[in-house]
């Protein structure tokens, strides 16, 4: 075991010695803080880690399914270019309605095109205007059981060298219980395993926060 075993004290390290976060997204963190579904929302440190990356590959067409209240997509969004395109898709007008509060503090509502429709139907209408082959980026953090039709949606729309991430694959360690067989669980078993043997994709699974499953598009 050469992973580091996370306490809350390291834990508060990590975030003291290098977390980079703008008020307004501290902002939407403690406002999030307060709602029922917080556990959600991605950890600022994964977010970072997500801005980081968008940097990295130079992503300017990126695409999110499931939004929550919106911190992951607005440190993707900031990490964009100016010009740079986030379309964001969910099903809930309440929470989003926050994250669009957000995204207009930060001055990064016009980077971002919130579809509020189920995912897969969102993906398709993309993929009927011609759209794929035309994304650099995606995160997929909605529902568990329909990862792998989101995968293959988004499989279309990414451009080879793109990128995506999917979230949850740890399942706080469920996945790795055998006696765990709900429907999450298997789904996020099978997804994982599906990816191992597909020759469209080189990825790497990251133990951070609830587990990041990364796939370059080849
Ligand atoms: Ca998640």
């Amino acid at each position: 075991m050469k992973s580091i075993q996370l306490t809350e004290q390291i834990y508060s390290y990590m975030l003291e010695a290098s977390l980079q976060e703008t008020i307004i997204q501290a902002e939407l963190r403690e406002k999030t803080a307060s709602l029922p579904g917080s556990i959600m929302q991605v950890p600022p440190e994964q977010a970072q880690f997500m801005g980081l990356l968008t940097k990295l590959i130079g992503a300017r067409n990126c695409i999110e399914v499931g939004v929550y209240t919106g911190y992951s997509a607005l440190s993707v969004a900031l990490a964009l270019p100016p010009d740079g395109k986030l379309i964001a898709c969910d099903v809930d007008p309440a929470t989003t309605k926050i994250a669009m509060e957000y995204w207009q503090k930060a001055g990064v509502s016009d980077r971002i095109n919130l579809r509020i429709a189920p995912a897969l139907e969102t993906l398709k209408v993309l993929i009927d205007d011609g759209d794929s082959g035309s994304y650099d980026l995606a995160f997929i953090d909605a529902d568990k059981t329909e990862y792998q039709e989101y995968f293959e949606a988004l499989m279309l729309l990414l451009r080879p060298g793109g990128l995506l991430i999917a979230d949850n694959v740890l399942w706080s360690g469920r996945v790795a219980e055998t006696s765990f067989k709900d429907a999450d669980t298997e789904a996020l078993r099978k997804f994982t395993l599906s990816l191992k043997d597909d020759p469209r994709v080189s990825t790497s699974l990251l133990p951070v926060a609830d587990g990041l499953l990364l796939a370059v598009k080849l």
